[in-house]
């Protein structure tokens, strides 16, 4: 089939690999310059097959109100939230109310656990040479598992994902860098997490789509969808604006763009989550982390890539106002600074990434056909985009090609809220 696949993150680029080794013949349309100038441009680079990213789930302690409560304190900096933010929110915590909360965590790491093999097959059938590193320290402010993590940890049990509860003297053997006075007293060890460069595997991976035929056009902005007998897109590029015709056709692009149809769209309880990451160079490694580091009580991470340092966190539900919280930087400054101090060398390099991800109230990225004839969508991955990458492309290819897939896709289906 002659695929258009709209979108070159991460998601778009791994879809058109998978389409063009199904023997397809795929163009990818990306309105950027370049590949990866999205949501994938500058993220924690964590691969966590236990589904244990901050911000994919709310709050699941106390009854429905302080749920609600205490996950939009932790979502925004405004105090005024407008009422579809609310309208989401209210959706959000009860869709992982603590009743349902063992079965989405389950979803969530299967399609984890599914995505992270693919990822690995991937880069190892492709020999690409990655920035990558293994294991995740959840830092905990007590020495023993806080009530609301035990949910998580009993599906991790049940799926033989190892994690293990350790002393804070334990945790500084993994990461031997964390100071003496960084203010935690034990942590959970997630040996199958891994940190992995995200934009370096996607642009990696984009020469071996080339490789088989895939076209990239960049600087091509996809501006309406037409769906006839064959579906059809209007463009608009460098060259002017054209129309071109497919026989199927793939959303990637990372929410759900206005071109879709205002049924589709509203139909999906989606919101946008702002958050930011500092990148700073290693001004000595025997004072930086190894591999990934979370405190579990602010949700900030700090990870090793490479020569780089990525300090991430703060959550801003709403607008894209291309506006900084000062305070949210700072405060991650401050997290690396307690953990880590002297580890960054802020002069030679310091980049302040303000990014988005889009997250769909039941926490499960879009996968599958639209429900519109010849349109398909791999969107709205949430905080775990780059974990649920490689399987979510995988399972798309398979539903367009009419294959089996390797997981139920019931759960993931874009028509799943449709009435
Ligand atoms: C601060 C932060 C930290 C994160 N950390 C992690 C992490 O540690 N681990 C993890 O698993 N995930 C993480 N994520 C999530 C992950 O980065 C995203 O889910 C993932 O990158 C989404 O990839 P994507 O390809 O779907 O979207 P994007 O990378 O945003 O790509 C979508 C592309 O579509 C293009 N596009 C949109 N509309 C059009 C149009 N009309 N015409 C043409 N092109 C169009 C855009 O220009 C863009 O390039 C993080 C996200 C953020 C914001």
């Amino acid at each position: 089939m002659k695929i258009a696949v709209v979108g070159a993150g991460v998601v778009g680029i791994v879809t058109a690999y998978e389409l063009a080794l199904d023997g397809h013949s795929v163009t990818v349309l990306e309105k950027a310059a370049a590949a990866c100038e999205g949501a994938s441009f500058a993220n924690n680079g964590v691969v966590a097959p236990s589904f244990t990213q901050p911000f994919s789930t709310p709050e699941w302690r106390g009854n429905g109100f302080t749920r609600l409560v205490r996950s939009a304190r932790r979502l925004t900096r405004s105090p005024w939230r407008s009422g579809q933010q609310l309208k989401w929110l209210r959706r959000w915590t009860k869709l992982h109310s603590p009743h349902n909360l063992a079965e989405v965590q389950r979803h969530g790491q299967q399609l984890a656990a599914y995505s992270s093999a693919c990822l690995t097959h991937v880069a190892d059938a492709c020999k690409l040479e990655l920035e990558r590193s293994d294991g995740q320290l959840l830092l905990l402010r007590t020495a023993t598992v806080p009530d609301e993590l035990q949910p998580v940890l009993e599906v991790l049990k049940a799926q033989d994902t190892l994690w293990k509860l350790l002393s804070a003297d334990e945790a500084r053997e993994h990461e031997p860098a964390l100071h003496s006075a960084a203010p935690f007293q034990g942590a959970l060890w997630l040996p199958g997490n891994q940190v992995v460069n995200c934009r370096q595997f996607a642009l990696l991976l984009r020469q071996e789509a080339q490789r088989l035929g895939v076209q990239f056009r960049f600087n091509t902005v996809v501006e309406q969808l037409h769906v006839h007998t064959k579906p059809s897109l209007d463009l608009t590029s460098g060259d002017g604006p054209e129309t071109q015709s497919f026989d199927h056709i793939v959303f990637c692009t990372g929410g759900l763009p206005d071109l879709l149809p205002a049924a589709l769209r509203q139909s999906v309880p989606m919101m946008a989550l702002h958050g930011y990451v500092l990148s700073v160079t290693v001004r000595e490694p025997l004072n930086a982390p190894r591999s990934a580091v979370q405190d579990l009580q602010s949700g900030i991470s700090i990870n090793r890539l490479g020569q780089r340092i990525r300090v991430s966190g703060g959550a801003e539900l709403g607008e894209d106002t291309n506006t900084k919280d000062d305070a949210t930087v700072n405060q991650l400054y401050r997290a690396l600074e307690q953990y880590y101090p002297g580890a960054a060398n802020y002069p030679s390099g310091t980049q302040v990434w303000r990014g988005t991800r889009h997250l769909v109230a039941d926490g499960m990225p879009l996968i599958g056909p639209s429900g519109l004839a010849g349109v398909s969508l791999n969107l709205g991955h949430g905080a775990n985009g780059w974990t649920l990458a490689c399987g979510s492309a995988r399972l798309l290819a398979d539903l367009v090609g009419a294959k089996d897939t390797a997981l139920p896709t019931a759960h993931l289906l874009p028509t799943r809220f449709a009435a």
